[in-house]
């Protein structure tokens, strides 16, 4: 038993997924959180990760996609990035709990001699602990949504399944599971085939847990005939296995999962048709249809190096939807690896696109090729924006191409294979090590991470954006805009419009000779909504469409 004592008005469902991860249990999760919101419930969700990393943040985005960075500093895993974005919800790095956080929380209660005398076991210490915790971030809500990462059957997740059988236990008709499956389409057959999901949902009855209700993915719409036999399988109802096919947009889950009476499932009778009609991802839909049929599309391409993986700017182009939503706006958005252009631009892959974005990124690899494609958009005048590595890229070409200072660069790129900072006087680091970064020792979760102030500066095309004093942005890095340098910037008109002033830290600069040229050293990505889009994507998409028409 846990020491915690949990609140009992809370629901807890939980989601496990089977056959093949990437099933789109995060927006799922996300979608279900934001139904319940939806009728003013509190609600809180929790990812567990069954990894060992003691969080995402020393992940290469191709192991597990993009790392989403929290208000509070948190890198935690990318699911946290749909649960915000669907929902109202602010979330916490304490929302992110992985398999490494849990046995190194343990592992020190041991060292401290909490259970002296004992033996410490994965159950009932482990399990103990990731009861507790999930408790811990149970207290005050009416439901709490439990997404456990991974599928059913990995070995790293049996202690999570093990926890969450025991909450079934002691938290009685205060717990729900949901099962997410996958029916693949044969094509040579033309067969919809059920038998994965027969096997993992065995799998997760064999850890002593019976879904509530199963939800199944699949490629195309599944038929009445499938569903029966997974309910025959699954020891449920026909009625409460449901299906999401692939869509053409995300934002149209939720609305799916109410077609399905999801209500029924969630609520008691009294509110189960209270959010039929009037649910807002209706009208969210209508609009989406509409974008959808326009003939106008905006070219939008995102520079990059990790573009073989969708995933990996997944905010950046939820971010860039969102906003073209709110300008009514059809967007195509093209990764382009920046590697290709190393030696010189491939012209070719640059035409016909309106607007670029310099993604965030770290260390050497396809450096050159971006600083290449950011000197031919400045002096083309293409509406460029810049984020953190891309505003440190666009400082170092101006130095190079306008300024003519050859040696620029960062002191990121001259790092010698110790990962230490060389002194060469060859170069001139226009972007250098921030000081208090220094003195870190350790990788994991040591860059200047989260929320923090942007003063912005009257008069500026900044404040035109953002049409207040001050902003609040996440961050994430380790370099900075070198201060030292920015009177030669803005003499030629690449102007600071954006402080953090407790740092003294450039947040923003913007070249005023050029229709759009602007770098930000945070990332706005991580604060977009669909019902709340971040005013500079939704500045930018409405540049692009007006230069357009
Ligand atoms: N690598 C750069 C830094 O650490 C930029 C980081 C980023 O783009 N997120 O400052």
């Amino acid at each position: 038993m846990t020491n915690f004592k949990a609140n009992f008005k809370s629901n807890f469902i939980f989601i496990t997924g089977g056959v093949v991860s990437s099933l789109g249990k995060g927006i799922i999760t996300a979608s279900l959180a934001s139904l319940i919101e939806e009728l003013n419930y509190k609600v809180n969700i929790i990812k567990l990760d069954p990894y060992l990393n003691v969080d995402a943040g020393t992940m290469n985005p191709y192991e597990h996609g993009e790392v989403f960075i929290t208000f509070d500093g948190g890198e935690t895993d990318l699911d946290i990035g749909h649960y915000e974005r669907f929902t109202n919800i602010l979330f916490s790095k304490n929302n992110n709990i992985t398999a490494g956080k849990i046995y190194m929380d343990l592992i020190t209660k041991e060292r401290e001699g909490v259970f002296l005398g004992k033996t410490i076991q994965v159950v009932p210490h482990l399990t103990n602990e990731i009861k507790e915790k999930i408790l811990k971030l149970s207290d005050g809500f009416d439901f709490i949504l439990v997404e456990v990462g991974g599928t059913v059957g990995d070995i790293e997740g049996l202690p999570f399944l093990e926890a969450i059988r025991q909450m079934a236990i002691e938290y009685k008709n205060k717990v729900k599971f949901i099962h997410i499956t996958f029916v693949p389409f044969l094509k040579h057959t033309g067969e919809l085939k059920t038998k994965p999901s027969q096997h993992s949902i065995k799998k997760l009855q064999e850890s002593g847990i019976q879904p509530d209700l199963v939800i199944v993915r699949s490629d195309i719409p599944i038929t009445q005939e499938i569903k029966n036999k997974i309910a025959l399988f699954s020891n449920l109802l026909p009625k409460y296995v449901i299906n999401i096919p692939n869509l053409s947009n995300v934002y149209q889950v939720p609305l799916l999962l109410l077609n399905q009476n999801i209500s029924n499932f969630l609520f008691n009778n009294k509110r189960k048709n209270d959010l039929k009609e009037r649910s807002k991802w209706v009208d969210l839909n209508i609009i989406i249809k509409k974008i959808e049929r326009q003939s106008n599309v905006i070219n939008i391409a995102i520079i990059g190096k990790y573009t073989n993986l969708k995933d990996s700017y997944k905010s950046l182009i939820e971010a860039l939807r969102h906003s073209s939503i709110e300008n009514k706006a059809k967007i195509n958005i093209k990764l382009i690896d920046s590697t290709k252009h190393e030696n010189r631009i491939i012209k070719k892959e640059l035409q016909y696109i309106d607007g670029f974005i310099i993604a965030g990124g770290f260390g050497t690899r396809g450096i050159q090729g971006k600083i290449n494609i950011l000197k031919y958009l400045r002096e083309k005048g293409i509406p460029t924006l810049g984020i953190c590595l891309g505003l440190q890229l666009m400082v170092i070409e101006f130095f190079q191409n306008v300024l003519n200072i050859k040696e620029a660069t960062s002191q990121e790129f001259i790092l010698d294979k110790n990962n230490t900072l060389k002194d060469d006087d060859r170069y001139i680091y226009v972007v250098k090590l921030m000081e208090d970064q220094k003195y870190i020792k350790l990788v994991g979760g040591t860059m200047r991470l989260g929320n923090y102030k942007c003063k912005i500066i009257e008069n500026t095309l900044a404040f035109k954006i953002y049409q207040q004093n001050e902003i609040v942005e996440r961050h994430r890095h380790r370099y900075e805009i070198n201060n030292e340098y920015l009177d030669l910037l803005e003499s030629k008109g690449f102007i600071v419009s954006g402080i953090n002033e407790e740092l003294n830290v450039v947040e923003i600069m913007e070249y005023v000779n050029h229709p759009f040229y602007f770098g930000v050293q945070f990332h706005p990505e991580f604060n977009s909504r669909v019902f709340r889009p971040n005013k500079l994507f939704t500045f930018f998409i409405n540049l692009l469409k007006k230069r357009k028409s």
